[in-house]
């Protein structure tokens, strides 16, 4: 999973392009839910929240270091949550 470091300028361009509902406004800043993070596995090519992020403040989270496998299944299963 990302994570939303605080450099976040709270500026929303990444939370409606996520497809996995994973982002969300905080207590201050926007928030990734690493529960729901596939790093858009499954959806794109490239983490779509990385790529729209105008401060480059979304890096991989230390805490939540996943292989594109393990990225894959968490894909599937919230796909068979919904
Ligand atoms: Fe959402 Fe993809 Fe960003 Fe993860 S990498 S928070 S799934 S847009
Ligand atoms: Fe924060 Fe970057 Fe998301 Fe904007 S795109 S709300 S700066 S994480």
């Amino acid at each position: 999973a990302l994570r939303i470091t605080d450099e976040c300028i709270n500026c929303d361009v990444c939370e409606p392009e996520c497809p996995n509902q994973a982002i969300t406004l905080g207590q201050e800043i926007y928030e990734i839910d690493p529960d729901k993070c596939t790093e858009c596995v499954g959806h794109f090519d490239e983490p779509q929240c990385v790529q729209l992020c105008p401060v480059s403040c979304i890096p991989v989270d230390p805490q939540h270091v996943e292989s594109r496998e393990t990225l894959w299944q968490k894909f599937q299963r919230l796909q068979a949550a919904t």
